[in-house]
């Protein structure tokens, strides 16, 4: 079977338009396009006689390091709760190969998810999530969806959910999530906790981690990515549970990690001890980014709005999940129905890149935007930079 990655299918038809003299605005691509911060490359420059292998799963000072990260931010870790992959989708990966059972996927979710699921033989259960509750199921609604699938003998084992979330850039507040992780215990589902873009909500102190509510079957995942515009990199990182069950799912991953990557690249091992120790320069560079993702997406919400879509205001990231339903009107004469016409009708007619919620598993009608475009953060490094820091982004 092959399944291929809706946003990089995206990107290589972007590229391809592009090499062929279109002139595409790319709003597809999971990612800010800031540029690299200078003592981030020359940690890099500095690490490039590191040519051993390491262990499988990553350095005592890398983990060290992303334990001391985790616990500035209420979650005391040992260092041998994390480890260490090529980009927290490889983890992701390697966590649902070594899940028996069903996955349970709020929906919309990250496109992943479900193409991973699939290659590892899980089957999904998709719970639809409300319109309030910043990309989390309803409890409600989740506690029918479990029992539903439970009288139709499926057997879920874990739930995944995005915090803050993409691809609604919205945040859940901290009763849903206690309402859920009272709902995993009964039901006993591992909660597997992407918080890839933590550190770009916009109000930090909202956020709450469902591994700081039941830290005892909740996986972190998380990496440099997003806030840190690394993604290239490949620096993805696993914080396991606490007790028996993070110790077991270890000693799993470790099995996978082994035979597939063996370890992260030992240069980008140093970068991340480094980033994740959190010096000023990093606390800077990542504040930066989040004001500048603020300032932005707000006013692109704005003018979304005001166009008549619907759409959720942003509370982090650099996402926009409108529903053009209500803009139909407009688009007589097309033939277009959905958003998936809508999304190719874009990118072939008018030379912009956008992913269909159809590929987050929603309904038809959504689009996903990345607002963390070149025309609106500068074109060039320089502009980027001046983007970052200005006083008025
Ligand atoms: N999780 C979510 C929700 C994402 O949007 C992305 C990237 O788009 C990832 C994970 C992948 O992160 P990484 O670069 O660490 O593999």
């Amino acid at each position: 079977m092959v399944v291929h990655s809706a946003t990089l299918e995206l990107d290589e038809r972007v590229r391809a338009r592009r090499a062929a003299g279109h002139h595409v605005v790319h709003l597809g691509f999971g990612e800010a396009g800031l540029p690299v911060l200078p003592e981030v490359r020359e940690v890099l420059a500095g690490a490039t006689g590191l040519n051993s292998y390491g262990p499988v799963v990553g350095s005592a000072e890398a983990r060290g390091s992303a334990a001391g990260y985790f616990a500035r931010r209420g979650l005391p870790t040992e260092p041998e709760q994390v480890i260490y992959g090529p980009g927290s989708k490889a983890l992701l990966f390697a966590l649902l190969s070594v899940l028996g059972g069903d996955i349970v996927l709020p929906r919309p979710s990250w496109v992943s998810y479900a193409a991973q699921a699939g290659l590892t033989g899980r089957g999904v259960i998709g719970a639809p999530i409300s319109e309030v509750a910043g990309g989390v199921p309803e409890p409600n609604g989740l506690e029918r969806v479990l029992e539903g699938a439970r009288a139709d003998g499926r057997k879920p084992a874990a739930m995944i959910l995005t915090l803050p979330d993409n691809p609604t850039g919205t945040l859940a507040p901290a009763e849903q999530l206690e309402a859920i992780c009272d709902i995993a215990q009964r039901y006993e589902l591992l909660l597997i906790c992407d918080e890839i873009y933590r550190d770009l909500v916009y109000h930090p102190e909202r956020f709450r981690s469902p591994a700081t509510i039941a830290p005892e079957r909740t996986v972190v995942t998380s990496g440099l990515s997003k806030a840190m515009a690394l993604g290239g990199w490949r620096i993805g990182l696993a914080r396991l549970p606490d007790g028996r069950w993070g110790t077991s799912l270890r000693t799993e991953l470790v099995g996978v990690a082994g035979e597939i990557w063996s370890s992260l690249a030992a240069p980008m091992q140093e970068v991340a001890g480094y980033v994740y120790s959190e010096p000023e320069e990093v606390v800077a560079y990542v504040s930066r980014g989040r004001r500048l993702h603020e300032a932005v997406s707000t006013a692109v919400h704005r003018v979304l709005v005001s166009a008549g879509a619907r759409c959720r205001p942003p509370q982090a990231a650099f996402y926009l999940y409108p529903d053009l339903a209500p803009l139909r009107g407009r688009l007589a004469g097309t033939r277009v129905t959905g958003g998936t016409g809508l999304a190719e009708l874009l990118l072939e007619r008018h030379g912009v890149g956008v992913l269909a919620g159809t590929m987050f598993g929603d309904d038809p009608g959504a689009l996903r935007l990345r607002v963390a475009t070149s025309l609106l953060y500068g074109d060039t490094e320089e502009q980027r930079w001046r983007s970052l820091h200005s006083e008025n982004p």
